[in-house]
């Protein structure tokens, strides 16, 4: 239930990238609130300082939330309201602010929303591709096996899925989207949002693939990757010749099991699958070499 003596958590959106996407509500809460929870203290201040806030600041970033929860909360229980924020867009949207969240609603603290930008929302608006059901699916894993076998996870998904992507790996990024979910499939690269170097980029993944590696610009600034869902007829997306039933048993083995183990328990499971094109698949899904002796299985 909730205390209605205590104050409120307001979870406050802030500009992605221009001022001008602040709401008058951000601003009013922000000067209204005893004290703003801030992903990083210097960066928000900057923020603050243009709209003359002059609300204190607390850090709260991924290293601290979980610590630092319970005394926020134990504020806003002794009625004092506190904004939440992150450095850009909505806090707890690939950001820190869920510990605190959690922490503050268990404990029946109102949560409040004040929505405003978010990344992940304008690059799907911009995108061109379904946006009746989607998933996010925030920031791939920066190693390039786990990113691998977390794409062939997601290659039978046919909702239009949202990737967060730092400008340095969107090429890999893009490479291995073509070879889990097929060359042609479409998708948009939505960068600088709203900044003064926006761009938008469309075309197939082998298509933008290309043009990241060819494209300086391509790979600078912030980056949002949509790529439509898998088309209903494969049912399961991919080229492993099985609907793409194999690579998503494999996708999820793989994650688990060394390479040799993942292939010959995915040829017991998929129909029709013998055990060296499983390890062929894998091989390729992985983006590994065989080893000797390895392709007489
Ligand atoms: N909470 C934020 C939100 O609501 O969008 C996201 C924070 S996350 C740490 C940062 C990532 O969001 C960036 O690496 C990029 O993928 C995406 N992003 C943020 N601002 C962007 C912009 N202006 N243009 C494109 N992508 C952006």
């Amino acid at each position: 239930m909730t205390n209605t003596a205590a104050g409120r958590l307001y979870v406050v959106a802030t500009p992605i990238g221009n001022l001008g996407d602040m709401s008058a509500r951000a601003r009013t809460t922000l000067e209204t609130c005893a004290l703003i929870a801030a992903e990083d203290t210097r960066h928000t201040g900057t923020l603050l300082k243009a709209f003359g806030v002059r609300t204190p600041m607390v850090s709260l970033h991924d290293h601290n939330e979980e610590q630092r929860a319970p005394e926020l909360v134990a504020r806003m229980q002794g009625g004092a309201s506190i904004a939440l924020v992150s450095d850009a867009g909505t806090p707890a949207i690939s950001d820190p602010g869920f510990a605190l969240v959690r922490a503050a609603a268990a404990a029946g603290v109102e949560v409040v929303a004040v929505p405003g930008p978010c990344a992940m929302a304008a690059a799907l608006s911009i995108a061109a591709q379904p946006t009746d059901r989607f998933c996010f699916e925030g920031f791939l894993p920066a190693r390039g096996s786990a990113r691998r076998e977390r794409l062939l996870a997601l290659a039978g998904e046919s909702r239009t899925l949202v990737f967060y992507e730092s400008p340095h790996r969107v090429v890999e990024a893009l490479q291995d989207c073509a070879a889990a979910f097929g060359a042609d499939r479409p998708a948009t690269v939505a960068r600088e949002i709203t900044k003064l170097h926006e761009t938008t980029y469309r075309g197939s993944l082998a298509e933008l693939a290309v043009r990241a590696q060819g494209d300086a610009d391509f790979s600078r600034g912030e980056i949002v990757l949509v790529v439509s869902g898998a088309p209903a007829k494969e049912s399961g997306g991919g080229d492993d010749g099985h609907g793409g039933e194999l690579d998503r048993v494999l996708g999820a083995l793989l994650g688990e099991l060394p390479l040799k183990q993942a292939a010959g328990l995915a040829a017991k499971l998929v129909a029709d699958v013998r055990d060296n094109e499983a390890y062929k698949r894998a091989l390729r899904l992985k983006g590994a070499q065989p080893q000797p002796g390895m392709d007489k299985l």
